[in-house]
């Protein structure tokens, strides 16, 4: 079967999937200073998707905002795993629960196989969230480039 052969990674990057993902990253941070980016690779290479985010968050430079509200929503797609992680800025406001119930919500779609509507899902609450405390100040700039980062290649 030929559909079987492609990569989840190619069936979740299409075109217009990108173009979702990077619409809600926009629009969640149109109501935040707070600044959201999504890493997606195939595999973990057995190592824990936490573990994984955070060295990715370091590596993004995402702890780079004045306030301390970067989030990274990490994807590992063939092994179906993912994280979600919080600077420290908005961490020590929301705590462990908003994080479990994020999880529970890109878990639920993930078990369908609804990648993209796991992604964007988790992008629209975290920018809920963000907004309630870090709203968006009339100066404000895009710290962090709204980018879709891809693939093992970033250590
Ligand atoms: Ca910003
Ligand atoms: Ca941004």
């Amino acid at each position: 079967m030929a559909f079987r052969k492609r990569s989840h990674m190619k069936q979740l990057l299409t075109k217009a999937n990108k173009a979702r993902i990077l619409d809600a990253i926009q629009q969640a941070e149109s109501e935040t200073s707070g600044e959201i980016r999504v890493h997606i690779e195939t595999t973990l290479k057995n190592r824990a998707a936490f573990e994984r985010a955070t060295e990715l968050f370091y590596t993004l430079n995402m702890q780079q905002t004045s306030q301390r509200n970067g989030v990274l929503l990490y994807i590992a797609l063939d092994d179906r795993q993912f994280a979600i992680i919080g600077d420290e800025g908005i961490h020590e406001r929301v705590g462990a629960a908003f994080w479990e119930a994020e999880k529970e919500t890109i878990s639920a779609h993930f078990k369908r196989g609804d990648f993209i509507e796991g992604i964007v899902s988790a992008i629209v609450q975290v920018g809920e969230k963000l907004k309630q405390y870090f709203p968006r100040q009339q100066e404000d700039i895009d710290e962090l480039r709204n980018e879709i980062s891809i693939g093992e290649t970033i250590k």
